[in-house]
């Protein structure tokens, strides 16, 4: 059976043929993109044509870094967002300590230390006195710092003679004891630990989660760090039909997120963290003083060995780095591995690159390393003001550059609509209007690029998606309005009015 879209102004994202006016859709893929008349040599006796009333029709959005699996799964948890006082996050953690099946660690997210009136972290003590019962972590909004509870560090083997890890900080008191606060890679094993439990649950929210991206409009999306316990999640999702939209994997060490994947680990896509997340690898020249900050998670060559290995076996790789020392580091190591393997380029990508250098970006730029770019937490966090000689997120110079940009949402990191994003690489504007470096901002299809054919490309999925594109995957969106004709500070103001993923309309349901 062909569906026909028609009567619509439909933005192909196809540079060969950029407008049309309607689609043909046959056994979920596009079977046809142009005129009205082209698209009727498609129509059969059980066509269904469908008049869009001249509404605009785009490719649906991709989020190629994105952290699907938390964020379904957060609805079991407590929600620390917000909290202004260690009383009202005990509260919180014991609430949800109540409703929290034997045998599963409780767990809190969200909270942001500066907000909080006691003007610190939250102690192991303090979440041992909510829940006395069993283990507990606390994660920072970040999702790169967290708070372990007594039993939970006992559980993930963490005591005062426990080494910190490369990339990682145990914070102790004056006499050595872990105080609970666990920065980066050390927080690995425990966070891993306390959502094994709950992973059982995925099927169970991944239907409503998934339904609630494609109302905003995304068809295709990365989840950004996968253990294989958690595939083995995914797999049985997709065999019960409990993934609304298409799901790709960027797999993590067994071990958890911070953990680099073992050669035997499934899936394409390799995920490796070369810095930080709250506290990435800076370098800052200041008063003729150079100053480095945050944790670097290799050296160089153990680096490039990885990605040397990941490259030859015919593997992508994901490097998240976010400082520009993150990104120097990233940069040196991917140099080095596409020394000895050529074949290995157009593989490898780097995530965030939050802060970069002229320097890095003309290296970037030689290596043809795509970089995937997070501009709502331009809109969400707020601008920034870049320290000497680095640049804070320069998108126009990257794109000058020649180098790919697409963009993601790093949700629950970041808000989950790519329109939030797309508004605030057009803007440049923060939530409270702030504007961070306006020369860096870009045009609206810029913007809707890095949201469509740019980020399927860094994923190597542009055969399937991306674009209107016969052939390609029939995932698209319809809009309220045409996106290059309203101002831009009214993008956000957008409706994703329907959502189809593989030819079905799966928004509204
Ligand atoms: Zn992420």
């Amino acid at each position: 059976m062909t569906t026909l879209l028609v009567n619509a102004r439909v933005l192909t994202m196809d540079d060969r043929r950029p407008r049309a006016e309607a689609l043909a859709i046959r056994d979920g893929r596009i079977a046809a993109v142009g005129s009205r008349e082209e698209v009727e040599r498609y129509r059969d006796r059980e066509s269904d044509v469908i008049d869009l009333g001249g509404k605009s029709v785009l490719p649906g959005f991709i989020d190629p870094h994105n952290h699907f699996a938390i964020g379904a799964l957060e609805s079991f948890w407590a929600d620390c967002r917000g909290a202004r006082s260690i009383p009202e996050i005990q509260q919180r953690l014991a609430e949800a300590a109540r409703r929290t099946p034997d045998g599963e660690w409780v767990r809190g997210l969200g909270y942001d230390h500066h907000a909080l009136a006691e003007r610190r972290h939250p102690t192991r003590h303090d979440l041992d006195e909510a829940v006395p019962d069993r283990p507990a972590l606390l994660l920072h909004y970040s999702h790169h710092q967290g708070v372990a509870s007594s039993r939970a560090l006992a559980a993930a083997g963490i005591t005062r003679a426990t080494r910190d890890p490369a990339g990682g900080e145990i914070a102790r008191d004056r006499t050595g004891e872990p105080t609970g606060l666990l920065f980066e890679r050390a927080m690995s094993g425990v966070e891993s630990r306390s959502r094994e439990g709950w992973e059982d649950r995925f099927v169970e929210v991944a239907r409503r989660a998934s339904l609630a991206y494609a109302a905003h409009g995304l068809t295709t999306i990365e989840d950004a760090a996968v253990t294989p316990a958690m595939a083995r999640r995914y797999a049985e999702a997709r065999e019960r039909h409990a993934l609304a939209i298409h799901v790709e994997e960027m797999m993590v060490g067994s071990d958890g997120w911070f953990e680099r994947p073992g050669d035997a680990a499934p899936g394409r896509t390799l995920k490796l963290f070369v810095d930080g997340g709250y506290r990435c690898a800076m370098r800052v020249t200041r008063d003729g003083q150079e100053r480095t900050s945050g944790f670097l998670f290799y050296d160089r060559s153990e680096l490039a060995d990885v990605v040397a290995g990941a490259l030859a076996a015919g593997r992508r790789v994901t490097c998240h780095a976010i400082g520009n020392l993150g990104v120097e580091r990233a940069v040196d190591a991917i140099g080095d591995a596409l020394a000895r393997v050529p074949g290995g380029r157009g593989r490898v990508r780097i995530d965030h690159a939050i802060f970069l250098t002229g320097e890095l970006v003309r290296r970037i730029a030689g290596l043809g390393v795509p970089l995937v770019e997070q501009p709502s937490f331009l809109y969400d966090v707020g601008g920034m003001r870049p320290p000497p000689g680095v640049d804070v997120r320069p998108f126009r110079t990257v794109r000058r550059a020649g180098i790919r940009q697409a963009f993601s949402s790093d949700f629950p990191c970041g808000s989950l609509s790519p329109l939030v994003g797309i508004h605030a690489a057009v803007t440049r504007r923060s939530r409270s209007g702030e504007v961070e470096s306006p020369d860096e901002a870009l045009g609206v299809h810029e913007a809707l690029e890095a949201s469509t054919i740019e980020a399927a490309r860094v994923m190597g999925l542009e055969d399937d998606c991306g674009s209107l594109t016969p052939g390609k995957r029939a995932d698209l969106i319809v809009l309220s309005a045409h996106p290059g004709d309203v101002p831009a500070t009214e993008l956000l103001d957008l409706n994703v009015l329907q959502t189809w993923v593989s030819g079905l309309r799966v928004y509204p349901a």
